[in-house]
């Protein structure tokens, strides 16, 4: 069995954490491998849904999302975590500890993440309706040493997964040559 990873998907709500790792998640299936995606909002709804914003609740969140990536990419399972997660610190503790673990810079400045308001959640921030806002009432930490940094303001959705999937492949973690077939 071929080891499995984690790909850590940080950045501000609307970066395209989620949008590149669900586009992914289908790739690598199709491709037969294991994969597994583990989606902050999903998270909150399920396991993680008696945590708030405050600093120390967003610590446990990234704190649990960590262990279940830890548990699943060890045992072969190619993990896509898509988190704002916005403390270095948190996500440091975490590239130390789990094996083959790839922080992943999903870059879009504020100002284009405003543009886009996926859930309309900025436009309630900014007439301070949310508390703790990560990028407006609320402090993100710019990875220091990323793995990878997508600039998603820049290019198309497609683009920005096929820079992932260059990035695994410089890896060795999936060969361009890979097809079920050859996998099963
Ligand atoms: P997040 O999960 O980071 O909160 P989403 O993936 O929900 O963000 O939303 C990102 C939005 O930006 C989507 O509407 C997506 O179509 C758009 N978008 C535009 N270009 C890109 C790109 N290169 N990569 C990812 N998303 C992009």
């Amino acid at each position: 069995m071929r080891n499995g990873y984690v790909l850590w998907f940080t950045g501000l709500s609307g970066s395209g954490k989620t949008t590149i790792a669900t586009k992914l998640e289908l790739k690598l299936r199709d491709m037969g491998t294991l994969v597994e995606r583990l989606d902050g909002d999903i998270l909150r709804e399920t396991i993680c849904k008696d945590l708030g914003f405050t600093k120390e609740d967003r610590i446990i969140n990234i704190e649990r999302t960590g262990f279940i990536a830890e548990l699943l990419s060890r045992n072969g399972v190619q993990t896509l975590v898509s988190l704002i997660s916005p403390y270095s610190d948190s996500r440091e503790k975490l590239k130390n500890r789990i094996a083959n673990f790839y922080e992943i810079y999903v870059h879009c400045p504020i100002e284009y993440c405003i543009a886009r308001d996926v859930k309309g959640l900025y436009t309630k921030a900014l007439q301070n309706k949310t508390p703790n806002f990560t990028g407006v009432t609320d402090i993100y930490e710019v990875p220091r040493q990323p793995d990878l940094t997508i600039d998603t303001h820049q290019e198309s959705v497609e683009e920005s997964v096929n820079r992932v999937l260059e990035f695994l492949y410089s890896k060795h973690l999936i060969l361009p040559s890979w097809t079920k077939e050859e996998f099963v």
